[in-house]
């Protein structure tokens, strides 16, 4: 038996409301798989519709015409689509301010950052011979957090490392991600890069030329920067623990893929620091002291845009939500 399309086009007709365009949804095993942002695109719809199958399904030339999303709850069958229907509802619901009392605690749930959450406990403080890690007892806010972000990594990159390129990792770097520009030649644009910076939550930008000229130069175009003349000079603003990442353009010898990038960028203990060059000769010769140094190419190499933009499309790759 199969749902009949005049009686869904009946229906279909019955719930829309005049004037307003319906985002149709049919569950269905066939469907893409079920995310937290296809409910976040489905809570942004005005008026959504959701037409459960039952039997068979329903007729596909329903589906061809009038439906906009086909979704699956996963990989197996259920005899209907009532429950599935229910299951976007709720999740929908929640991203509905004011039905989950402290709204903070939608944004640290589980994907919608792009991560697992970290692991919850209550009172009491020892049960059945478990405690609850001593440090969630300590009263300490910020090791509190520092724990909880690592275990969320940690769960993170152990049960779905995939979640990882999607995610928007910069919360999770423990003592936060700052930026360098080294600049060789006047012709570099930076402008909007200290904007840039405060989009990604970038703690301050560092901007390294040589010549007075253009020391003067990257000041004007970026005036919250800090402007320093010799690469050494940045040294006395790391931590020794810092990660630095050389961002290249196209793969280089022992270059990392921006995905993995991400996954060091978390797995690191520590502050993160992403370097970028007009003069990619310049940063491959690059040392930094004792810090731990990765380079990693995240646009293709002839990929002819300028600095700043190259910079924006990099921060967004690595540290932005996908
Ligand atoms: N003949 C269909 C097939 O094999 O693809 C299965 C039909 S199923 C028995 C009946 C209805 O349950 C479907 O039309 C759909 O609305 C719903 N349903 C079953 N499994 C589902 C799933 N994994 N995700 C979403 N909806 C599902």
């Amino acid at each position: 038996m199969v749902l009949a399309a005049p009686q869904l086009t009946d229906a279909l007709n019955h719930a829309k409301i005049e004037g307003v365009k319906p985002f149709v949804v049919y569950p269905s095993p066939q469907g893409v798989l079920i995310s937290q942002e296809i409910i976040e695109t489905l809570a942004r719809q005005d008026h959504v519709i959701i037409f459960c199958g039952h039997y068979e399904g329903i007729d596909e030339r329903f589906v061809e015409k009038y439906v906009d999303l086909e979704v699956s709850i996963g990989d197996c069958v259920l005899t209907g689509g009532e429950i599935p229907a229910m299951l976007i509802v709720d999740a929908m619901s929640r991203l509905v301010p004011g039905v989950v009392g402290k709204g903070k605690a939608v944004i640290e749930d589980s994907f919608y950052r792009g991560m697992l959450d970290n692991p919850n406990y209550t009172r009491p403080a020892e049960w059945e011979d478990m405690k609850v890690p001593e440090v969630l007892m300590s009263g300490n806010d910020k090791a509190v957090s520092q724990w909880r972000r690592k275990v969320a990594v940690s769960r993170t990159l152990t049960r779905r490392p995939e979640l990882l390129s999607r995610a928007s990792i910069s919360e999770y770097i423990s003592e936060g991600v700052s930026l360098a520009v080294f600049v060789g030649s006047e012709n570099v644009n930076l402008s909007g890069l200290s904007e840039l910076c405060k989009a990604f939550n970038i703690l301050r930008p560092y901007v390294i030329a040589h010549t007075r000229e253009l020391r003067g130069m990257m000041k004007e175009l970026c005036p919250e920067a800090k402007i320093l003349g010799n690469p050494e000079k940045l040294k006395e603003f790391l931590d020794t623990n810092a990660l630095i990442v050389k961002v290249f353009g196209g793969a280089i010898n022992n270059s990392l893929h921006s995905l993995e990038v991400k996954r060091r960028c978390i797995e690191h203990d520590g502050a993160v620091m992403f370097v970028f060059s007009d003069d990619e000769n310049f940063l491959e010769s690059l040392r930094l002291g004792e810090n731990k140094v990765i380079s990693g190419y995240i646009y293709e190499k002839d990929f002819e845009v300028p600095l700043n933009v190259k910079i924006g499309i990099a921060l967004d790759r690595l540290l932005g939500k996908r």
